[in-house]
């Protein structure tokens, strides 16, 4: 039976225990920097204006019923997705080079991508059957390649002193790992670090995986959420599909539409220019669909609904990107305010990092130990590597913060 040998207690999510301390503690300072969901000036959940309109459209739609959506999702959403990704004007999508299924938010697209790569990724040197993520990297991103028992390797990603990206140490592993190695790439706003590669940097990533025949798997969880623009969010994805790669992405509108809890997101396979395009996106959308079949037989509707009314239609899809820019410009807004209040502070350090890093979160540099500091003398709640989800500032608790981040360095 399922004694301790076999099945031991496992420890709890960290992100989740973090959540129920903030949740018992009574103080009424407390700020919770732990959550990656966007929270508005008053830190409360913000529906976007764009999700009340089309959810209204939703129910006002006499049509609408419970059926089961296909396997491969709901098709104007799949094709919008699509669209929202490689441009409408994409060649990859006129020359019939890309398949999309629809899937459980971000976290299933990556499942459906691992699963798939398990299944069916054969490079002719058997040791490049391994991803490849940054160090650090969504904590899941371990546990789902592990899922399906694909070796995890990191390349470096982040420099302590610098608290910017470790360009050299990224390469240099790029570079190094074995010919036709899958490599996994945040495509905007990195999560936890915050650390973007630039155009150049990314250009040169492109060139060496191309030269070394590496497979890249984008996860793009932060599209328009980033810099507000959804084309500047998607740039360096498209620079790979120009550059002819074969590639997958896996897409979240957990953020960017504030659907969280409604699990709406898509999985995409691209293939390279070439005769047998059209044929191969044919094979592998006809696997993908039994992958599906038996994972979750069909997605679930909700979500995607919304998503595709807003994404067709656009009046809608204007007001979504004026939403983006109302959630993008807060952030950024806080991480400048943040910044400047640590530099006249003189809190001891520098704090350029906190702009010069983009998205939900910041890596401050804080150490575990300030991070306790924080927590126990001023009730504040972050992950133990200094992550802070820069949503959870606002303007009327981000003085107390800076104060009581001073307060711990100094
Ligand atoms: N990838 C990354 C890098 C993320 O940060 C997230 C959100 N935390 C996801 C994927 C997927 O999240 P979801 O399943 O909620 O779309």
């Amino acid at each position: 039976s399922f004694t301790n040998d076999v099945c031991p207690q496992a420890p709890e999510d960290p992100l989740f225990g973090l959540m129920a301390a903030y949740r018992r503690d009574t103080d009424p300072k407390k700020i919770d920097l732990g959550i990656g969901a966007y929270r508005d000036d008053n830190a409360k959940p913000w529906v976007l204006p764009v999700v009340k309109q089309a959810d209204k459209l939703l129910h006002n739609d006499p049509e609408l019923n419970h059926e089961y959506l296909p396997i491969a999702g709901l098709p104007d959403f799949t094709s919008a997705s699509q669209k929202l990704i490689l441009g409408k004007k994409s060649p990859a999508i006129q020359e019939k080079r890309a398949v999309a299924v629809q899937t459980i938010s971000g976290t299933g697209a990556v499942h459906l991508g691992a699963l798939f790569l398990a299944r069916f990724y054969n490079p002719s040197n058997s040791d490049a059957k391994a991803v490849y993520v940054s160090t650090p990297t969504w904590a899941n991103h371990n546990q789902i390649f592990g899922n399906v028992k694909l070796p995890v390797k990191g390349y470096p990603y982040f420099s302590k002193q610098t608290k910017g990206l470790d360009f050299d140490g990224m390469i240099g592993a790029i570079e190094g790992a074995p010919e036709g190695s899958i490599i996994l790439l945040h495509a905007c706003a990195h999560n936890p670090t915050g650390v973007d590669p630039t155009q150049e940097q990314w250009k040169k990533i492109a060139e060496v995986m191309k030269a070394k025949h590496h497979f890249p798997f984008f996860d793009t969880a932060y599209q328009g959420f980033a810099s507000g623009s959804l084309e500047k969010d998607g740039w360096a994805i498209n620079y790979f599909v120009e550059q002819g790669f074969e590639l997958l992405i896996a897409q979240s509108y957990a953020k960017n539409f504030g659907l969280y809890g409604e699990r709406a997101g898509c999985f995409h396979f691209i293939t390279s220019p070439g005769s047998h395009a059209a044929e191969t996106v044919s094979r592998v959308g006809s696997q993908l669909a039994i992958l599906q079949r038996s994972e979750i037989s069909n997605p679930p509707a909700y979500g995607a609904r919304i998503a595709s009314l807003v994404l067709n239609d656009d009046k809608l899809f204007a007001q979504w990107e004026e939403d983006l820019r109302t959630m993008s410009g807060r952030i950024i807004e806080m991480r400048k305010v943040l910044r400047s209040k640590l530099e006249e502070l003189g809190t001891p350090g520098t704090w350029n990092h906190i702009t010069d890093q983009i998205g939900m979160f910041s890596f401050t540099g804080l150490n575990p130990d300030q991070v306790n500091k924080l927590r126990e003398k001023f009730h504040i709640y972050m992950t133990q590597n200094g992550r802070i989800s820069m949503a959870g500032l606002n303007t009327k608790n981000i003085d107390y913060f800076a104060k009581s981040v001073d307060s711990v360095v100094k």
